[in-house]
């Protein structure tokens, strides 16, 4: 086995597909002046040697990229086509041109088929100028390795849609699952991190809420978990936290692990 690289990460995003505050919501957390409540759409970004990628390209990649400081990127990992995961993609162009480079984009066939399909002006045979530059890679549930980097898929169900979580050292990023088999959890096990979506306390058809979250910890036992994709119905980050075992957080933007 190869030894393991130590590995940066930063939660660019942490809320649930309408983002925190949601438009035109007047609850308390959505009014809360609290920066830990402000939550941009889930997305993490992982750095292992002189190596970045991201996990999903939502609608706020823009801001995120510019509130961090991003200055290069090398490859996007994608755990499904929803919106809140791909929207973002086309502000790529800015590496593409700064760095004079495409960008790596591993996702499944059918992500792959609707992301040419909401951007299909980025793959028309005649190309248009200045359009983002992407290498596209297909992958599955098989182990795939990126610049030496071993990275696991997870296969769970967000509902009925079957889609990816990945795993890399003992890392493990699960964004959208409402349900994880057996053996799948097999692969979640010794990990330093687990990140898992919890979307609220109320049980929810398509994401797991907080109990869930809880049972899927409590059955791998990694070191520390994160819970992420979080709604406004959450409630406040300060007031769930202290709700929490003392290994399990609510992560928040902006939030960085060496690992
Ligand atoms: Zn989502
Ligand atoms: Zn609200």
């Amino acid at each position: 086995m190869a030894p393991k690289q130590h590995m940066h990460i930063r939660f660019l995003g942490t809320g649930t597909s309408q983002g925190v505050p949601v438009i035109a919501c007047n609850c308390a957390v959505c009014q809360s002046q609290n920066p830990l409540d402000k939550r941009l759409r889930c997305s993490i970004l992982i750095t292992v040697r002189d190596t970045t990628f991201v996990i999903d390209a939502g609608p706020d990649f823009r801001q995120q990229m510019l509130r961090e400081n991003i200055t290069d990127i090398d490859a996007i990992l994608l755990t499904h086509e929803h919106k809140d995961h791909i929207a973002g993609l086309d502000d790529i162009r800015p590496f593409n041109f700064l760095k004079q480079k495409a960008i790596d984009v591993f996702a499944e066939q059918r992500v792959i088929d609707a992301i040419k399909q909401e951007f299909s002006y980025v793959f028309a045979k005649e190309k248009y100028p200045g359009i983002p530059i992407m290498n596209i890679h297909p992958i599955s549930e098989t182990q795939f390795s990126y610049k030496s980097i071993p990275i696991s898929p997870i296969r769970v169900l967000h509902w009925n849609l079957p889609i990816l979580g990945f795993r890399i050292q003992s890392l493990a990023y699960i964004s959208d699952a409402s349900y994880i088999a057996p053996k799948e959890l097999q692969k979640l096990e010794n990990l330093d991190v687990l990140i898992i979506n919890a979307l609220r306390f109320k049980k929810h058809y398509s994401h797991f809420n907080v109990e869930d979250a809880l049972a899927i910890v409590e059955q791998v036992k990694p070191k520390q978990a994160y819970f992420t994709h979080i709604s406004h119905l959450m409630g406040f980050h300060e007031q769930v936290q202290q709700q929490l075992p003392t290994h399990v957080h609510l992560a928040y933007d902006g939030l960085t692990l060496t690992i």
